[in-house]
């Protein structure tokens, strides 16, 4: 598909950021080119229109680009998953560890309800670390991951793939 082919080719790829011997995969020029923007998330929407889910979780920061305008488009509410201290009021928590670090996800108590389908959304998955503990989230909550769904995909990791019996949806390869 001539459209997968630009979006990937919009990707740009920045040797050692944010720490030495990683390759990352910069999404943003992808923003900045309306007809690719638009396209990615129509992708997503032909994907799950069709699928019973009420709410899609986005994680912070960029899941928050295209979250929402999937959510919208497919009559599911928007669940923020944010990094700690974001919040007011109560929340459930989650560590997790990351190729760079230690990290933790944080979700409203109130947000989903229990025996809610979830599509969790992130822009990139690598070792699944950050959608692993997305799932806890949504789980403890009394919520049913559906599928988890990114822009791109690690085939050095796809072998981990599923996630706790979870399926994982990338649009794209990582360049
Ligand atoms: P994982 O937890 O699967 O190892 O890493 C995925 C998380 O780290 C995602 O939240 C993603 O936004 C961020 N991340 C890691 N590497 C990259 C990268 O190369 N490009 C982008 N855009 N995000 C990355």
């Amino acid at each position: 598909d001539s459209r997968l082919a630009a979006i990937s080719a919009a990707i740009r790829v920045v040797p050692h950021f944010p720490k030495p011997g990683i390759m990352f995969n910069d999404i943003t020029p992808i923003l900045l080119r309306p007809k690719l923007f638009k396209d990615a998330v129509e992708f997503f929407v032909d994907r799950y229109r069709d699928v019973e889910i009420s709410a899609v979780a986005g994680i912070e920061a960029r899941g928050f680009i295209f979250g929402p305008s999937i959510a919208l488009a497919i009559g599911a509410k928007f669940i923020p998953l944010q990094k700690p201290k974001k919040f007011t009021g109560e929340v459930f928590s989650e560590a997790y560890e990351l190729e760079y670090g230690n990290d933790c996800l944080e979700m409203q108590i109130e947000a989903v309800q229990p025996g809610e389908r979830v599509l969790i959304f992130d822009d990139l998955v690598a070792t699944g670390g950050t959608l692993c503990a997305a799932m806890k989230l949504i789980e403890q909550a009394g919520g049913e991951v559906v599928e988890c769904a990114c822009l791109v995909g690690s085939p050095k990791f796809k072998g981990r793939y599923p996630l706790n019996g979870k399926p994982v949806y990338a649009l794209v390869e990582c360049r």
